[in-house]
Formats: C-alpha cells, structure tokens, sequence
C-alpha cells in the first residue's frame, strides 16, 4: 500500500533557515507566524493531510466521480467528510483577509501547506483549491456588495468556486470564445453557452457553487478584447445572503479521463443562466488573469507534490525490494538478494527525483514570498521588484515544475519494474495524476512562450534582469568563500549559458518569431535549471552556517550538501544543451512542409 509522510523538516529548513521568514515580521501577517506558529502549523496540516485526505487517495481514483441523471455529481466515499474537516480546520482562508473570514496569513504558509496536500490527494484538494482561485479574483475584482456575499461563504467552505474559461472550440486561443451575456434591466445578466472540461463543475459537497465564466457581452469587440467575467451561482442568492432558486446552469456530462478521478471534470451548460458582471465590461481577460497566476502557482505545486509522493513511495519500494547484487560487494549477506537501493542506477533515479523535489520546494516558497512582498510591503520598490520576480517565476514553476513532475513519477514508476505498472500499488495513479498538470492552466508549451514572448521583454526586461542580478550577487558575495566553490562555480556556468540565449532571443527571434517558439521550452527548462539551482547554492549556504554553528540535524544539513553537489554535477550541465538547442534556432523544424508529416 501506498505511504505518504509530510516533509515538515524540510519545509522548515527553506522557510527559517533559508528564506528567514522572520526578517519579514513587518509585513502584514508575517508577525503572527512566528517560528512556533508556523511548526505548529505545519504540523497540524501534515497531520490532516495524512490521516484524512491520504487515505481517499487511492479508493477515490478506483471509484471516481458519477453524474446522475438528475444532473447532479457524486464524488467518491469519504470525500465530503474529508472537505468539511478541511474547511473547519480554516485551511481555506488560511492567507485570505480576516475581514473575509481568514487567518491573514502568509500566502508562503498557504503554499506549503498545499503541497502536503496536493500530494495526501490531488483530486479532492482540487475542490477548495479552485475556491481559492476564485476567491483571489474576487479579492481584487469584486464589488463591496459581491465581496460580502460570496467571499466569507466561500472562505468556510460552504460554498465552493470554478473557473469557466474552456469552450469545444475554444482552449488555448480565448479570443474564439462564444459564450454570450446579454444586459438585462436590472443591471444582470443572462449567460448562455457551453463550458467544457470544468474542474468542480458539479458537485453536492457544498450547499452552492460560485462560477466564474468568461463570456462575451453582445455587441462586444471579437477577440480577446471584447471578453467579460461575470459570477454566476449554482444557487441564486437573496438580498438577506440565503440561497433562492435554481440557476440555469447544469452540468451536461462529465469527462471519462486519465487520471484525477476523484475530480469531477464537467460540461457545463449555461441556458440564460443569471451572472453579475466582475470587474469592468470587456476586462474579463484581465480580471481572470488573477485567478489563473493563483492557479498557475497551486498547478506547479501539484507537479512538486506528486513527485514527492512517489519519491517517497519509491525509496520505501527500493529498500524492500531484493533484487541481484551490489556491484561493489554484497550488502545483505543474510537475504537471498542485495535490495536494490544499492544499486547505481536506482540511486540515480531516487537522487535525481530528491533534489528536484528539495530543489522544488525552495523554488515554490521563494515565489510564494514574492507574492507577500508584492502585495504587502509598503516599500514601493521592493513591491515592484517581488512583483516582476513573481511575474517571471509563474510560467516557469508551473511549466517546470508540472514537466519534471511527470518525468518523476514515470521515474519512481519504474523503481518498481512491473509492480509499478499494477494499479495496487498507487504509481500509476502518480503518473495518471501528474500528466495532467502539464496540460490545465495553460498547456505547458504556452508557459514557455507567455515566458519568452511576454515577460523577457515587459518593462525592457526588468524581471529579468532583476533575476539575472539577484543570482550573480549571490554568485558574487559567495566568491571567497571556498567551501562555496562546488556550487557557485556551476551555477555561474549555468547563468552564462542563461544569459547568453537570453541574448540570442533578443538577437535572433525580433526578426524571425519563429526562432523563439522554437526555443522557448527549452528556455523555459534552462531557466528553470538555473533557478532551481541558485536554489540548491542557497541551500547549501544555510546548510554549511547551521554545520558551523552545530545545528543538532546534523545527518540532515550534510544529506542536504550531497544532494546539492548531486544536482551541480548531473542536473546543471543540462544548462549546455538547452542552450545549444536555442542557437539551432527554427529553420529544421519548420523546413518540412505540414505535408510531409
Ligand atoms: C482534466 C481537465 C481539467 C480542466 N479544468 C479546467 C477548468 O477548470 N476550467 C477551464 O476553463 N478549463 C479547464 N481545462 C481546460 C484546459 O485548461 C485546456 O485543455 C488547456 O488550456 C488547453 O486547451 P485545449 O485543450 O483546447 O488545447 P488547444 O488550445 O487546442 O492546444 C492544443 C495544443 O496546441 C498548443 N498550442 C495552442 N496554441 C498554440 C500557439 N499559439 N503556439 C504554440 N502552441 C500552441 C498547445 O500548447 C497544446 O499543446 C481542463 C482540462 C482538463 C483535461
């Protein structure tokens, strides 16, 4: 059977001993989560993760998710009573206001918390993460009158909230979306169209499901310039806050898919359905923007978590498992067979999988403290300068980390030869899972080049040369200290090799767009590499001072500079390849005509 323990150490080490979270008591927040509070924390959300949505993970995905013919949805045994626990436990609004109901805390304790559980059960943290997401628009779109409605409602849990973009027709490109709200009297709306591939379309765990939908106001611009966002409520709401009728809107079907069964992925059809507009007419593109950076973040974070579940799996497999000998004598002179974490190649499988994962969540809760910084610091300039560090992190951690995510658990999947492949033992759920993340939220290859083609160059490259600054100061300071070297000196390699295709894009892709699409994944991963390893150098600093100053986790602090020499030696010269890869630029892979394929 499958086991999944929370990394609370690990976390703990990237939050105090890295970020040093308590340099930020000033902001908003940051002064209740005190070094006691946030363990005490951790702990509780492990637990919970653990003991209650853990256990759901694997008969949620053999028993899924089933439309009625009434229209409404169940979900799997267990899943509501595992959503109220949630919900009770405030994990919802654990970084929203308190004035809506939250706690006010850091969005890096939300982040960390998430991934414990993500990685307990991707499928039916969905739910409330895509509340989340809708909250975080509603934040900041919302009118007053719509803030106090919905948002304390949403924050208990007590109703939920989706994301409506995707039409048949229309993924990728929004511009082509059909969906039509027209104005009514009373300063309503009434939507109608279809919606396709809704996560949390349909369900009865909440008493309403708050939708947020992407429609065309008639008479609007074609494109993406004409799109409005509206909220359309499962249940019409009463001026007194009850629920009143049935909204014309319901879910038509939901998907047969490849993983994420516990998820209710559903057609919605809206028939006049009532909507409120959100934000400004036409802004709808915009206002969604909010939730989709929200959910971007939380998509990332679920390409770490499943990479972590199924290193954690697959390290318990490799220690069971007996299987030939070690190459360098027998290890297990009393057993038949030596087990195969001995082996090399495993051990090049479960280290590569491990310093992603470390790597990962330090990347994770760096741009989870941007995000802080950016939306509450009174300091103009530190606001702006974690805002476009923010900006540029989002496609690269939910196109990287969401890639990798995958490639992991197919890795951790193969640990176990053809158990892997045997549905008891939950890996193929890992996979089936994780595909997924490199798919929603804007498909992966679309990351790369709202990257390339939009964040290189916003505000003449600020963000990134903010970024480019912040890793060679590092590099810089660093240059004297010898203990330093192994790490510096392959991350400065690998910032070179950054910058220099960065250089190219600029002058080889403004004349011949096509050079950057044909380049852009790879840049996408480089960066990635470069940043995960400025994390790891990051690390290893912390790692080294707290050894100095004879921290007690002491096994753990060197464990943490092996696994980062491990990544400087096989993961960072990935940097060379990417790079050369961008200096082929576009001309083979576009020279075929369509014909030819
Ligand atoms: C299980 C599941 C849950 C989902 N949940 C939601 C949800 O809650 N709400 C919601 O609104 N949607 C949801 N989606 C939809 C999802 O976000 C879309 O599937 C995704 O954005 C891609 O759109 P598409 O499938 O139409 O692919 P397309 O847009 O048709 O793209 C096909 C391929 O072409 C590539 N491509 C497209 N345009 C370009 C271009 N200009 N340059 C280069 N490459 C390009 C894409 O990267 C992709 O690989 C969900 C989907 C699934 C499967």
């Amino acid at each position: 059977m499958p086991v999944y323990k929370a990394p609370v150490n690990d976390t703990l080490f990237v939050l105090n001993d890295v970020l040093g979270l308590e340099r930020y008591g000033n902001l908003p927040g940051f002064a209740d989560a005190t070094l006691d509070t946030i363990e005490a924390i951790l702990g509780e959300a492990a637990k919970v993760a653990e003991e209650a949505l853990f256990p759901l993970n694997l008969s949620g995905d053999q028993e899924g998710c089933t439309r009625r013919d009434d229209g409404t949805v169940t979900v799997p045994k267990g899943f509501k009573q595992a959503y109220d626990q949630y919900c009770q436990g405030g994990w919802i609004g654990l970084a929203v206001p308190e004035e809506f109901g939250g706690q006010g805390l850091p969005y890096t304790l939300h982040a960390a918390v998430g991934e414990y559980m993500s990685s307990a059960n991707m499928s039916l943290m969905m739910y409330p993460g895509l509340t989340q997401g809708a909250i975080a628009a509603i934040l900041v779109h919302g009118s007053d009158e719509q803030k106090s409605t919905y948002l304390p409602k949403m924050v208990d849990g007590s109703w939920s909230g989706t994301m409506n973009l995707t039409e048949p027709h229309c993924g990728t490109d929004l511009g082509l979306l059909r969906t039509r709200a027209a104005p009514q009297d009373d300063g309503s709306y009434k939507l109608s169209g279809q919606k396709i591939f809704i996560s949390a379309g349909e369900h009865t765990m909440t008493d309403n499901i708050v939708h947020l939908v992407l429609a065309r106001i008639e008479g609007a611009p074609e494109g993406t310039k004409g799109i409005s966002l509206f909220i359309v409520p499962k249940m019409l709401v009463n001026e007194d806050g009850s629920l009143g009728a049935r909204n014309a809107v319901t879910c038509g079907a939901i998907e047969e898919k490849m993983g994420i069964h516990g998820n209710a992925t559903c057609v919605m059809n809206y028939d006049e359905a009532t909507g409120y507009l959100i934000g400004a007419e036409n802004k709808g593109l915009s206002a969604m923007f909010v939730m989709m950076n929200e959910a971007r973040l939380g998509v990332g974070l679920q390409g770490l978590s499943v990479s972590e579940i199924a290193y954690q799996n697959a390290v318990t497999y490799a220690r069971d498992r007996i299987q030939g000998r070690s190459l360098s004598g027998v290890k297990a002179p009393d057993k038949a067979a030596d087990p195969i974490i001995v082996h090399p190649d495993i051990r090049r499988t479960l280290m590569t999988i491990r310093a992603f994962n470390e790597a990962g969540r330090a990347f994770m809760l760096w741009t989870a403290l941007k995000s802080d910084i950016a939306h509450r610091s009174e300091d103009a300039a530190e606001r702006q300068n974690a805002d476009d560090l923010l900006g540029l992190a989002t496609p690269i951690l939910k196109g990287v980390l969401t890639d990798k995510g995958f490639d992991h658990a197919v890795m951790a999947q193969q640990v176990y030869g053809g158990h892997g492949y045997i549905e008891e033992w939950g890996m193929s759920q890992y996979v089936r899972d994780a595909r997924i993340a490199m798919i929603y939220e804007g498909a992966n290859g679309i990351q790369a080049l709202d990257l390339v083609g939009r964040k290189l160059a916003l505000n003449g490259g600020r963000a990134v040369m903010a970024m480019f600054k912040e890793i060679g100061d590092f590099c810089q300071e660093n240059r004297t200290d010898e203990a330093m070297e192994p790490y510096t000196k392959t991350l400065k390699k690998g910032l070179n090799d950054l910058q220099a295709s960065t250089m190219w894009f600029m002058q080889n892709a403004m004349a011949k767009p096509d050079n950057a699409g044909a380049g852009s994944t790879d840049y996408m991963h480089l960066f990635g590499v470069v940043t995960l390893g400025y994390m790891w150098a990051k690390m290893a600093k912390a790692a080294q001072e707290r050894l100095a100053a004879g921290d007690v986790r002491e096994d753990y602090l060197k464990a943490k500079l092996v696994t980062a020499r491990f990544f400087m030696e096989r993961i960072m010269p990935e940097t060379a390849m990417r790079k050369s890869r961008i200096e082929a630029g576009a001309d083979t892979m576009m020279e075929l005509p369509a014909e030819a394929f």
